[in-house]
């Protein structure tokens, strides 16, 4: 899957994709991902990319011209693959897993990265497909939600991770919170590993955290409770897989 990150601050972008996971992930040639910088793409012999709003008010907006002839170029690197175009903002859809798993799907995405006070409005109806927020909250840019958008649509495609299940049963994906996890040592400054963690009895191992998972979810997110429960009307056995 390829992922082209329009931004004025490419670095930022580069330093959080290029580590770990995500970062093995493009050496592997499963995912690449290619972060722009829009100011590469501007007029203005000062190489600015920011004006003062119409009507007044506080602030700087991303101006039309460097954005969109930004975009033109990335267009033509990327060929004939479809792609869906999201510019990162607090006034969109609200990402989450199942927005994941829908992104998920394409080949491609074009992400833009706004800053300062946002971008030009002319902009977003020319070229944005849809807008999305990382939460109701206020960044000072858009680079840390494209990355959040990168790694969370990369850990599903087939490679990026050692195993399938690994996200599959993971808080959220699997339908509820995840049950506490252990390590060694079994004794760390006096508090014990769950026995039944030590037994070696796998359904006895699976029931204990089915009731951790459940007593936590109903806690936390009574939300996320109530649906797990309409969808398993019966004692729910074992959990709902994604
Ligand atoms: N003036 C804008 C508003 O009130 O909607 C906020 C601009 S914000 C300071 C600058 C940029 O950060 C935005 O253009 C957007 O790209 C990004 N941003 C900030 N908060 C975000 C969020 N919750 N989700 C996604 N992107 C966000």
């Amino acid at each position: 899957m390829r992922f082209d990150i329009l931004t004025l601050f490419p670095e930022q972008i580069n330093a959080v994709l290029g580590e770990s996971i995500i970062g093995r992930a493009q050496k592997g040639g499963i995912i690449s991902v290619y972060a722009h910088d829009i100011r590469d793409y501007t007029a203005n012999k000062h190489r600015k990319v920011d004006d003062t709003p119409y009507g007044g008010g506080k602030g700087m907006l991303m101006a039309t011209q460097p954005i969109c002839d930004c975009f033109e170029a990335v267009r033509k690197m990327q060929g004939e693959v479809k792609t869906k175009v999201i510019y990162m903002s607090p006034r969109g859809r609200v990402f989450n897993h199942s927005v994941a798993k829908e992104l998920a799907e394409y080949d491609c995405l074009t992400i833009l990265c706004g800053h300062y006070e946002g971008i030009d409005q002319r902009v977003i109806d020319e070229i944005v497909d849809e807008e999305l927020s990382i939460g109701d909250f206020v960044l000072t840019g858009g680079e840390l939600p494209a990355c959040i958008v990168v790694d969370a649509v990369s850990r599903l495609i087939d490679g990026v991770l050692a195993d399938e299940v690994c996200y599959e049963d993971e808080s959220i994906a699997s339908g509820l919170l995840e049950y506490p996890q252990y390590t060694r040592p079994a004794v760390f400054r006096g508090k014990e590993v769950p026995e039944v963690l030590l037994s070696g009895h796998h359904a006895n191992i699976e029931a204990w955290r089915l009731e951790r998972s459940l007593e936590l979810t109903k806690e936390r997110r009574p939300d996320l409770y109530k649906a797990y429960i309409e969808a398993h009307p019966e004692k729910p056995k074992k959990k709902k897989k994604n």
